[in-house]
Formats: C-alpha cells, sequence, structure tokens
C-alpha cells in the first residue's frame, strides 16, 4: 500500500511518491534559539519525529534535516536584555534544545544546520535572486520583488490583493512594495553582521531555509514540514525565493502540524501563558507526554490539559503492566513456531494502514490498544485451553508491540522501570507517606500470616484512607496509589506561571 499525506500546496491528500526511489529529503523548521522550548513546538517537532521513523519502518532511506534559527530578531532583542553576545546565547539555547528533544525522545536529524554557519550559501543564493532580476537593493537591504514572481501565494492561497490592502512597512524598511520581504537587512549597531557584496549585514529570516535545504537536501526535495502557523509568510517566502532562484519545483509535499493550545486559550510568549517543555516534563512522563500528543491527528488542533495528561499516563501505565505481566508469562521463552490463537498479526497491518493515512498515529495508538486488550484477554481469560497456544500468540503480539513501538517511540523502557518511576511520580504528587504505607502492609501481611484476619481487614480499610490499593500476588504484596481519587493535584498546576 502506498503512503499518502496531505499536501498543502494541492491541498488534497497524494500519495508519496519520492524524487529518487527509495530515498526521501525531509526539511523540518526548527526552533528559533532565543528561549527554552515549548511544548507546541515539541508537539510539531514530534510529529515529525514519527513521521521520521515510519518513513524509515517502511524502507526509505531517509536525509532529517531541521535547522536552527541562531540570526533573528527575537535573538537579538533577547541578547540586548540580558547583555550576552546575540550568536552566544543561541548557542546556548541550542544545547539547551538538544537536552529538551532528548528527555522527549526525539531522534537527532542527520543534519542540523545553524544560519550562523551558513553565510556563504545565503550570499550566493541572494546574488542569483539579484542576477534573475527577482532582489533589489535599497539602502544597504536587499529585498525580494514579490510583483516579479507571478506564482507568489501557491501555498498559503492568499488573494494578492487583499493582502496588498492590508500589508504594511515596518519603520526602518525600504521597500518598493508593501509585499516585498528583506533578503538581506543592513547592519545596525550591536547586532551580530557579515560582509556581504551590498556592506555588512545579516540574512533576512526565510533566506536562511532556501539556502540550507538546498545544500543539504538538493533545489528539489521531497518533503518540507512545520507548524501551521509558517504557512504564511515563512513558507510562502521560502518557495518565492527558492523557486524564483533555481527555476526548479522546490519542495513536492508541503506538511503543516495544528496548533497546540492551553485548554482553549492560545500559547503566545507574548500573552506570559507558554509551558515549557522541561517544565512539563518534570510532571509528566516523556512517553506520556508523546502519546498526548500523537493521540490526536497531527494536522488538528490540540488542547494541553491535565485530564488528558493524566489520561495519557494511565494509558501508559496500563501498556507497561500489560507488558510486564507478559513477560511474566513468558519468562523469557521464546514458543517456536505453531498455531496462534485468533489473527494477531492483524494489528500490525492495522498499524500501517493507519500511519499510510496521513501518518494518523492517533489510529496507531488505536493497533496497540488493541494488542493490548487482546494480551489481556489472552493472560486473564483464556479463549483456549493449550497453554502453548496462548504463549504463542502472546509472543506474537510481543513482537508486533516491539515494532510499532520503535516507531512511535513509546514502550522503549523496561516495563519494571517505567513503573517504579511512575509510582514514585503518584506518591510524591499525591503526598502519599511512603514510610508508614509500608509499615501498614506489612503488619497486615503479620496479621494474615497469624490468621488475624480481622486486623488485615482493618488495616486493609486504613490503607485505602491512605489511597492505596494494594494486590495479593504469589511474590508477596503491592502496593500502589489508588487509580480513581477524587482531590488529585493537577498534573497542569503552576505550570503556565512559569514563564520561559
Ligand atoms: P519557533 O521556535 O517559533 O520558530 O517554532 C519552531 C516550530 O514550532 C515551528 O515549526 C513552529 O511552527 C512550531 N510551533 C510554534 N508554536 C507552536 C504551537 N503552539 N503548536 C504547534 N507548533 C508550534
Ligand atoms: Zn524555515
Amino acid at each position: 500500500m502506498p503512503i499518502r499525506v496531505f499536501n498543502t500546496l494541492s491541498g488534497q491528500k497524494e500519495e508519496l511518491v519520492p524524487l529518487e526511489a527509495g530515498k526521501l529529503g525531509i526539511y523540518v523548521c526548527g526552533p528559533t534559539v532565543y528561549s527554552f522550548v515549548h511544548i507546541g513546538n515539541a508537539r510539531t517537532f514530534t510529529s515529525f519525529d514519527v513521521v521520521v521513523r515510519y518513513l524509515r519502518y517502511r524502507g526509505y532511506q531517509v536525509k532529517y534535516v531541521r535547522n536552527f534559527t541562531d540570526v533573528d530578531d527575537k535573538i537579538i532583542n533577547a541578547a540586548r536584555e540580558s547583555g550576552e553576545d546575540p550568536i552566544a546565547l543561541a548557542a546556548r539555547y541550542v544545547e539547551e534544545f538538544r537536552r529538551d528533544a532528548s528527555a522527549l525522545h526525539l531522534l537527532e536529524p542527520d543534519v542540523s544546520p545553524k544560519v550562523s554557519e551558513h553565510i556563504p550559501e545565503i550570499l550566493r543564493l541572494i546574488r542569483r535572486l539579484e542576477e534573475r532580476g527577482v532582489a533589489y537593493r535599497s539602502d544597504g537591504d536587499v529585498y525580494f520583488a514579490v510583483g516579479k514572481y507571478s506564482p507568489y501565494a501557491k501555498l498559503s492561497k492568499r488573494n494578492l490583493e487583499d493582502m496588498k490592502a492590508g500589508a504594511r512597512v515596518e519603520v526602518g524598511e525600504q521597500k518598493r512594495e508593501p509585499l516585498d520581504f528583506a533578503l538581506w537587512k543592513a547592519a545596525k549597531p550591536g547586532e551580530p553582521a557579515w560582509e556581504g557584496p551590498w556592506g555588512k549585514g545579516r540574512p533576512g529570516w526565510h533566506i536562511e531555509c532556501s539556502a540550507m535545504s538546498a545544500r543539504y537536501l538538493g533545489e528539489s526535495f521531497d518533503i518540507h514540514g512545520g507548524g501551521l502557523d509558517l504557512i504564511f509568510p515563512h513558507h510562502e517566502n521560502e518557495l518565492a525565493q527558492s523557486e524564483a532562484a533555481s527555476g526548479k519545483p522546490f519542495a513536492k509535499v508541503w506538511m503543516h502540524c495544528g496548533f497546540l493550545d492551553l485548554e482553549g486559550a492560545k500559547m503566545s510568549k507574548s500573552l506570559g501563558n507558554v509551558v515549557r517543555l522541561r517544565d512539563a516534563l518534570s510532571r509528566v512522563d516523556a512517553e506520556a507526554l508523546r502519546y498526548f500528543f500523537l493521540s490526536t491527528h497531527y494536522r488538528n488542533p490540540l488542547s494541553f490539559g491535565d485530564k488528558s495528561l493524566s489520561d495519557a499516563e494511565a494509558r501508559m501505565e496500563y501498556f507497561y503492566e500489560t507488558l510486564r505481566k507478559i513477560d511474566a508469562r513468558l519468562k523469557g521463552k521464546e514458543p517456536g513456531p505453531g498455531p496462534v490463537h485468533g489473527e494477531p498479526q492483524k494489528f500490525l497491518s492495522d498499524f500501517e494502514a493507519a500511519m499510510d493515512d496521513d501518518f494518523n498515529a492517533a489510529g496507531a495508538l488505536a493497533a496497540v490498544s488493541g494488542i493490548f486488550a487482546a494480551a489481556n484477554e489472552l493472560i486473564d481469560r483464556p479463549p483456549v485451553k493449550d497453554k502453548a497456544v496462548v504463549e504463542r500468540t502472546l509472543s506474537v503480539l510481543r513482537e508486533q508491540v516491539r515494532r510499532i513501538s520503535r516507531v512511535l517511540g513509546l514502550l522503549e523502557d523496561a516495563p519494571e522501570a517505567w513503573l517504579a518511576r511512575r509510582k514514585e511520580r503518584l506518591v510524591k504528587e499525591r503526598g502519599i507517606d511512603r514510610g508508614r504505607v509500608e509499615a501498614l502492609v506489612k503488619a497486615r501481611d503479620d496479621a494474615r500470616r497469624a490468621k488475624d484476619f480481622a486486623t488485615a481487614d482493618r488495616l486493609r480499610a486504613e490503607l485505602k484512607e491512605l489511597q492505596v490499593e494494594i494486590m495479593d500476588t504469589p511474590s508477596g504484596t503491592v502496593w500502589w496509589p489508588a487509580r480513581e481519587i477524587s482531590d488529585s493535584v493537577p498534573v497542569t498546576d503552576g505550570l503556565s506561571a512559569r514563564i520561559s
């Protein structure tokens, strides 16, 4: 089955056909490094992380490029405020980004180019635009003449006349037409600047992605991605510059990820309600956050809130708990070939069918849930008597989870370790007194051994009051923070107050 993808450029789902058989080049607009990455950025990067993983799973040789915007007005302003050198400030946030990205289990792209290290490529591209007569100089700046490139707005499908009417010229800009945009900005005191044919200056925002994508993926490549906000003006301008310079089609497919907001409110730095990824990860498990992102189709909007996050973590607990049960049942055995119960392989085809349909990770998660429901049934209410069949089926299911979870970047931990961390987090969040709970559990075990069941029951009730559940297992009593509690501390409590 071919992969179908929604292409913003054509406005429809279409078959993904690589420019070169078996290979795919993908460029994703990366972070502007003037601050810590927030959960909205993290959603977009997680979506593309899974796209890349799935394309590799399907056997494509993928080259994944995600840039760092390290020369930009926002960086210059932040540096001015902190009294730091802008390039040094950006370099610091590149390192912080790397730390956060790895905490969220994001794959390292094959190339992570920085603007400051690609000035020669940018200069060459602007020169070419000048030679082709689509760029002009004005007082040390260089602008792209939108009027000279007739397909302008083919990506965002905006109406040019409306745009012209609404466009503003910023103070200090010397453009001929309001829609023209800067390719090169003349140096101002205190700003990073490089020597160019037009005097000292720095690149405008859009030109970097045109120059760096061409350097690493060629002038025409397969997929270009980013958040929805980038369609206009950033991607529209990239497209115009690149095609005007090369005379060839730029990216074949444009993919855009929907926005993440905070329970209905737009997350924006100017509103002061930005949740940093690292603050979110101090409250919720990284895989649970990935699960939360992936449980909504990447093109749809998504709201970040307590309930959905705690649901995501509870869901991951159910998955890990089931994995633990499967491992305990199989005890490291790999049952050989033979009959299985039902069609355990069908989950993998369900997973692939979902992902082939415009990377529907929510559908992929439904296949994962199907696997765990089937496994629980086999263990708790075996529909067949033959133990070898049960175990062989469990082993097939286990293998499918392994393959799927590598694509989703989930369930990559050892079940015991993950569950222990989850327990610790719940204990802390709910202020459970671990010492007291363990003493009560021990007293109850002693009472049971002495056949004093009245005391044992009283102690169980006391544990319940402390919001603790106990399970009697062959290897002893296990306790766990109660699953249904009324007054839980919201996962996001206090988070939005911590502004980056
Ligand atoms: P920036 O650092 O602002 O350049 O953004 C980096 C990436 O995150 C871009 O692809 C943006 O489109 C994307 N992005 C920014 N805010 C959000 C949001 N609230 N939800 C989803 N993606 C976002
Ligand atoms: Zn870009």
